[in-house]
């Protein structure tokens, strides 16, 4: 079996199956806001975690907010942000390829706080407008409340001018939301050199247990409590701590940067997959294939032929991606973010997202390369063209 779908969710990595193996049989287990001995015992097991995890990210663990995930930091920095200054700045600046987290965010909020939600377009390289960015903060900079865009495209694996994107809202006071979801864990990320001054991650894209996350402040007096509860979280999100999980975000951040000299390896194997299949199939296309990506994204697509159908010839062969296509009723559309980039229908139609993560073996691509190319052999032959 191959599992080619790390950008959907990763497997518990092995560092995080090991400990919690063991973990779980010896404990402790309380609350973390009990005074007595054990409360305070899974306490310093959990503010170990969260020093852990800041080392890795780059930041200091008075920058950390444990959560349930991105969807949440993503929901509770437009809730903090938009309730704290809605009076007077009135537009959110979001990109066309944002993930539903953020666009959903951006809409609910212009809708019932009566804002302008603009949004950035993509170019076709699925890079987002940096110039056309740099115009808008020019013009309407001083209006401009929350700007949110992506480090890197959970479709095609492109990393965001995010950076930059950080120094120019720094120039004009604007704060800046970055969903690092995808980035974290498959690319380095540093919170503070980074510049930007929300960022999120989900525990289940890093080999973490899932409903587990962080979400990274950089003033954490901005902030406003959207779960109020009873003050956990240095008052910023009540409930108790999932601390069990979130120790497996310290365990697989510290198994990401053990095996982060792997990505240049990994990078080199998926260009060689993607390489030997334009060889076979000079029709294909490598969609996002000129920026720069995520080193264990592939997202493909060969003209005419149906993504849904070459999944579906893959799993006969025990192999799971994905395919971008949002259907409804058997009849597939291009996704959203391949529209943004400018794709054609026969090309977004057929689009199949092949994604590994650090803890992949890496000689997944010839049995995925081998089984591809029988999928389309056999798909071209029968002309199942959409
Ligand atoms: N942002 C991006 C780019 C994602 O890919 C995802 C999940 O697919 C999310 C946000 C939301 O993550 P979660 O569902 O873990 O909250």
């Amino acid at each position: 079996m191959i599992y080619a779908d790390y950008n959907g969710s990763a497997p518990l990595c092995q560092d995080v199956q090991e400990y919690l193996s063991q973990r779980i049989v010896k404990g402790p287990f309380a609350n973390p806001n009990a005074i007595h001995f054990m409360g305070q015992k899974v306490l310093m097991g959990m503010e170990n975690a969260r020093a852990v995890c800041a080392k890795s990210l780059g930041t200091l663990p008075k920058h950390l907010y444990f959560n349930s995930g991105s969807t949440e930091g993503i929901s509770h920095v437009f809730y903090s942000e938009v309730l704290t200054h809605f009076k007077e700045k009135k537009i959110l600046i979001t990109s066309g390829i944002e993930h539903s987290a953020v666009v959903n965010s951006a809409n609910h909020y212009a809708k019932y706080f009566n804002l302008e939600h603009r949004v950035l377009p993509c170019l076709s390289n699925g890079t987002v407008d940096f110039e056309l960015l740099k115009q808008w903060l020019a013009k309407d900079g001083e209006q401009v409340l929350l700007v949110s865009i992506m480090a890197a495209n959970n479709e095609t694996g492109v990393i965001q001018p995010y950076k930059e994107i950080a120094q120019l809202c720094r120039k004009h006071t604007i704060p800046f939301l970055c969903d690092t979801t995808q980035l974290i864990g498959k690319d380095l990320f540093n919170f503070d050199e980074s510049g930007v001054d929300y960022a999120v991650l989900s525990g289940h894209k890093i080999g973490a247990m899932t409903g587990t996350g962080i979400l990274m402040v950089r003033e954490p007096s901005r902030m406003i409590p959207m779960i109020i509860g009873g003050g956990q979280e240095r008052n910023l999100r009540g409930g108790t701590q999932h601390y069990l999980g979130y120790e497996t975000l310290a365990v697989a951040l510290t198994e990401f940067d053990k095996k982060k000299l792997r990505l240049e390896e990994l990078k080199e194997n998926r260009l060689q997959f993607e390489k030997a299949l334009q060889d076979k199939f000079p029709k294909l296309i490598i969609l996002g294939g000129e920026a720069d990506r995520l080193a264990t994204t592939s997202f493909i697509s060969y003209p005419g032929v149906h993504g849904q159908a070459v999944q579906m010839e893959l799993e006969s062969d025990d192999i799971f991606v994905t395919t971008s296509s949002a259907c409804s009723d058997n009849s597939p559309t291009t996704s959203k973010v391949l529209k943004a980039m400018g794709v054609k229908d026969d090309v977004g139609r057929g689009a199949i997202r092949i994604s590994l993560g650090l803890c992949s073996k890496g000689d997944e691509y010839s049995v995925i390369l081998k089984s591809l190319t029988s999928a389309f052999n056999k798909l071209l032959k029968i002309d199942i063209h959409v």
